[in-house]
């Protein structure tokens, strides 16, 4: 298969394409970024690296990082975990209060706000450095120790997290958070400004396409049976209320981040992953679905 051919004829795709989204900016410092931004990068088991455009440039990964703390607290927790947060869609946007009300304070899943929320404060119940240990893990599924947050970023969510900071009360009030509200909100948010370029983020996306395991070595990050039920969850929840859109267009297991990055994988082949800011409105980057799904497309493999 001719990737790169691939890569270059979808970049000259979209970019005649007239869009529509708008770049987020309930986040200030979000919306300083370039409308006009576009990298893809694809990471091939087998054959190695393909990519276009802006796919070196660090961008905001947000809500992809929620794949990352999952993952961590897999690790280091038993099926327990899933007894405080869920594991069906949520069919509501990503920062929904409504759900949670009704369903006394037990998210729908580990990748809407909520949901990881609850998942940031078991690792704050475990680590005593939690965000070291965030940082740690990025670094050490993308062996690379340069990976690092966007301080501007951070501290902006920070001052804007109203809606966040409604969520981890209202768990608290049902029992659902264990930890102090404004510590959780605070490592929630150190963890969606961490600063990745496309190629970084498909390495780290790496062990996802790859039963669990770093490909430049043997070393198992998670096993096969957790990455299955990771990539399950990306599958059934991973773009909000737009999952089955993203099922029906892709045809991959992905997640998406406000800062117009999305990522993907499919099991045993590759990793993908595209940035472009614009978002439509359900959160997810406009251009970004579409590139991925001219990829599932002119390559004629998704996981269906
Ligand atoms: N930090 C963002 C928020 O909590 C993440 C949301 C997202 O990427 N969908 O609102």
């Amino acid at each position: 298969m001719d990737y790169q051919n691939i890569l270059n004829n979808i970049e000259q795709e979209v970019l005649s394409k007239n869009v529509t989204g708008k770049v987020a900016a309930y986040i200030p410092e979000l919306s300083c970024i370039s409308a006009d931004k576009l990298g893809m990068h694809l990471y091939c088991i087998n054959s190695g690296h393909y990519q276009f455009g802006d796919s070196n440039e660090r961008f905001s990964i947000q809500s992809i990082s929620k794949v990352f703390a999952l993952t961590m607290a897999m690790l280091v927790h038993t099926d327990d975990l899933f007894k405080r947060v869920d594991v069906e869609p949520s069919g509501d946007p990503f920062n929904s209060l409504i759900q949670l009300e009704r369903e006394q304070g037990i998210p729908r899943n580990p990748f809407i706000n909520a949901g990881a929320l609850v998942v940031s404060d078991t690792l704050m119940s475990h680590f005593e450095n939690p965000k070291e240990e965030f940082l740690k893990f990025v670094h050490t599924i993308t062996q690379n120790d340069s990976i690092d947050i966007n301080e501007e970023v951070y501290l902006s969510e920070k001052k804007h997290s109203h809606r966040n900071a409604s969520l981890v009360h209202l768990m608290k009030s049902f029992g659902n958070i264990k930890n102090d509200v404004d510590q959780v909100l605070d490592f929630y948010v150190y963890q969606c400004a961490v600063a990745m370029s496309c190629k970084e983020l498909a390495t780290a996306f790496m062990i996802y396409a790859n039963g669990g395991s770093l490909l430049n070595g043997e070393s198992e990050i998670i096993t096969p049976s957790k990455v299955k039920r990771i990539n399950a969850i990306m599958q059934t929840c991973g773009f909000y209320d737009e999952a089955g859109e993203f099922s029906f267009r892709v045809g991959l297991p992905g997640k998406s981040g406000v800062g117009g990055g999305i990522a993907a994988i499919h099991p045993g082949q590759y990793a993908v992953t595209v940035w472009s800011p614009p978002l439509n409105p359900k959160g997810n980057s406009e251009l970004g679905m579409l590139c991925l799904e001219r990829l599932t497309t002119l390559t004629g493999l998704s996981i269906f």
